[in-house]
């Protein structure tokens, strides 16, 4: 990622900033730790896995240190446009940061992902420190055996967390600023997210319908947000669910419409404490085949970034 892009002035000498690339597989609480280092919920979290379609940006920020936190998809083999995408984003993450944060989860032995994702960080990684984050320590039991994990990857560092308890989040915090070089502040020191509103009500409501479906439909949903109106006393927000089938359409509507309006209610509760306003949100469903191969489409909704540097 170039942050000149985003930088233009000043800085004293004891300032400091950089990138984390945070990785792991599905599920081990990527998303989690990071909203528990920012104190505030900006990447969305659940317990199915592939939540995570888009490179997010978490901004944590003190008087003396910014650091960019990269919440990357998780590694995996390929499977369509979608899927090569977010492998060639996740290499660069990590020859590109100041540090690596590998996720672990310890509440249950290292599976066969993580044996590929450590064959990936030690061919991407370069002269990248690492840092080992075992998360979940509330699951781990009394007297947890690590060197499993340990045996995993040739890592700087350890560090063990519980990202939902909120537990060990400042030590880790002090061990990453062992990586970080000086540098300026990149944002104010009041931003937590390098994402719009518009993206987070989108993936909101992409949450609460992963939250509250089964198999194929999580995979098969893309959120578009039509029009996004800030009034004088409510939002207005209006969001389009696109699914693969007719029959995804009819699962997302439910009986009587029931499904729709309880992804719309949750969905519009968290919208309204993020945003600290009323929230009216209007959801409609429709059908489009294939979108996950359909790069065009994609960057329309943004779950493909723009192409930033084509010269
Ligand atoms: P990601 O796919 O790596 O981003 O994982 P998420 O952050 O979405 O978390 C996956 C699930 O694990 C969620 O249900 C979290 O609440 C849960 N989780 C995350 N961290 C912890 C933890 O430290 N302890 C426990 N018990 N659960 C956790
Ligand atoms: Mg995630």
């Amino acid at each position: 990622m170039s942050l000149d892009s985003v930088f233009n002035g000043t800085w004293s000498d004891d300032h400091r900033s950089g990138v984390v690339a945070v990785v792991g597989r599905p599920n081990v609480g990527k998303s989690t730790l990071i909203n528990a280092i920012l104190g505030q919920k900006i990447a969305i979290a659940t317990p199915k896995p592939q939540t995570t379609r888009r490179i997010q940006l978490g901004i944590y920020s003190t008087e003396k240190m910014q650091v960019l936190f990269t919440d990357t998809p998780g590694l995996h083999a390929p499977r369509n446009t979608l899927g090569e995408y977010m492998m060639t984003v996740a290499e660069q993450t990590l020859s590109d940061a100041d540090v690596i944060l590998w996720i672990l989860d310890v509440s249950e032995p290292p599976q066969k992902p993580d044996e590929y994702i450590a064959e990936t960080i030690q061919s991407a990684r370069g002269d990248t420190p690492v840092v080992l984050v075992f998360n979940k320590i509330d699951l781990a039991g009394d007297n947890p055996d690590f060197s499993p994990f340990e045996a995993l990857l040739d890592a700087q560092k350890t560090v063990r967390v519980s990202a939902l308890k909120e537990m060990g989040v400042d030590t880790l915090i002090n061990e990453i600023a062992d990586y970080i070089p000086e540098g300026p502040r990149y944002y104010p020191l009041d931003q937590v997210s390098d994402m719009n509103m518009r993206f987070i009500a989108g993936e909101t409501v992409r949450e609460k319908i992963i939250l509250n479906t089964e198999k194929e439909v999580p995979h098969s949903v893309a959120v578009e947000i039509a029009d996004y109106k800030d009034l004088d006393h409510v939002t207005e927000i209006y969001a389009v669910i696109y699914v693969e089938k007719d029959s995804q359409k009819g699962i997302i509507i439910g009986k009587g419409g029931k499904m729709i309006k309880k992804i719309g209610s949750s969905a519009r509760q968290d919208l309204e404490k993020m945003i600290g306003r009323q929230v009216h949100l209007d959801l409609r469903v429709k059908v489009l085949k294939n979108w996950r191969s359909d790069e065009r489409f994609m960057r329309k909704v943004g779950y493909i970034l723009p192409k930033a540097n084509e010269d």
